[in-house]
């Protein structure tokens, strides 16, 4: 268990790892971030930051040196890099954790080991092959890039009226190794962050119902709206995959929710996920609280949840919109610092609170 003033190293200094270096520093630890950009958010909430790629391996040795525990914000770190730096520090989750999870044919082929239902899949690595699947298909899937997929990007929908050739969509995501999955036609979608610690102890939060818009999540609600049978499941079967992964940390697992209420996992985050951020504002815990307690042997905190809420994403020029939902007292407002504003980059997030 470390103790007050240990130090803990994070990869990854982005929102996520504001929020986490925040909830270190109120445990009472040091943050060492780091991350190649010299003005990334989680800089200003670190004790230090060194500035150096992910896979810079003197940099890595230094971080080392310095830390009793590291963690990261992000899966799509090299493993060869966080295998080094495990030789030398505890690493929490394990590089195990991400080789299972950074590529979406091994993801999908651990949910379903774990008896966790999938949509069905092609391996695709070129585009003969691509075409041979979509045959398969009927002509409906969506192709997505095994690895450094996120926010939709690297994803390629077919079985409308303008569909790419398969040469077309295999060049578009730049011939990299890739799935090609069958259209859900889902009723919802939902999400559990479950946290669990060193001794094997597991807490999960109630799922959140969230809507995407143009492949980004744009709103998380809670409580999600489904039957209790179904959130049952969804929090059974989160557990069941984090136990199953020997998992330390915090992590989240993406579901389609059917119309008859059958849950279709589909993907893991292995780190705190967008879609947990309203546990920070509506529960006694957050998730990035149980992250830190997790990853440095503390024993997790019970939570409750005080209010309903619905979290908000400012996305690009939304974040100008701060001071408007700053003067509803109910909502919660949190800018992430970051001094360019694009098109489709997450700013900053709101969540407006109703009292349980
Ligand atoms: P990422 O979040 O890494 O970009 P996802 O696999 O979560 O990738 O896909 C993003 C979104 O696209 C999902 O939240 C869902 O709305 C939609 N989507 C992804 N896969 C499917 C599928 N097989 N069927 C229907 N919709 C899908
Ligand atoms: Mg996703």
């Amino acid at each position: 268990m470390l103790q007050r003033g240990a130090t803990i190293g994070l990869l990854g200094g982005g929102q996520l790892g504001r929020m986490l270096a925040e909830a270190a520093a109120r445990l009472g630890f040091s943050v060492i971030v780091v991350d190649p950009n010299e003005d990334c958010p989680a800089a200003r909430f670190s004790d230090r930051h060194i500035a150096a790629a992910y896979d810079d391996l003197d940099a890595l040795d230094r971080l080392a040196a310095l830390c009793d525990v590291v963690t990261f914000e992000f899966e799509n770190i090299d493993l060869g890099a966080l295998e080094h730096l495990s030789g030398k520090v505890p690493v929490h989750p394990d590089a195990w954790a991400l080789r299972v999870t950074q590529d979406r044919l091994t993801e999908k082929t651990f949910l379903r080991e774990t008896g966790i239902e999938t949509v069905d899949f092609h391996a695709i690595d070129g585009a003969p092959q691509l075409a041979m699947a979509l045959a398969d298909m009927g002509g409906r899937g969506i192709l997505k890039t095994r690895r450094f997929g996120y926010d939709g990007k690297g994803q390629i929908r077919f079985g409308g009226d303008s569909d790419p050739t398969p040469e077309e969509a295999w060049d578009a995501i730049g011939g990299a190794p890739a799935i090609l999955e069958a259209l859900a036609g889902f009723d919802c979608e939902i999400s559990v962050i479950v946290t669990r610690g060193r001794n094997g102890e597991t807490h999960e939060f109630e799922p959140a119902r969230n809507d995407h818009e143009g492949g980004i999540l744009a709103r998380s609600t809670v409580p999600c709206g489904l039957d209790s049978i179904v959130m049952a499941d969804a929090m059974e079967k989160t557990r069941a995959l984090a136990s199953r992964l020997r998992y330390v940390g915090t992590l989240a697992l993406e579901f389609f929710v059917m119309e008859d209420g059958r849950l279709i996992g589909n993907e893991i985050a292995p780190r705190v996920h967008n879609s947990g951020h309203w546990t920070e504002a509506a529960c006694s815990v957050s998730q990035f609280e149980q992250h830190i307690r997790a990853i440095s042997g503390w024993p997790l905190a019970e939570s409750y949840r005080h209010s309903d809420c619905v979290m908000t994403n400012l996305i690009g020029d939304d974040i100008t919109k701060l001071p408007q939902w700053a003067a509803d007292g109910a909502v919660r407002v949190h800018d992430y610092g970051k001094r360019e504003t694009r098109p489709g980059r997450k700013m900053g997030h709101v969540t407006r609170l109703v009292p349980r």
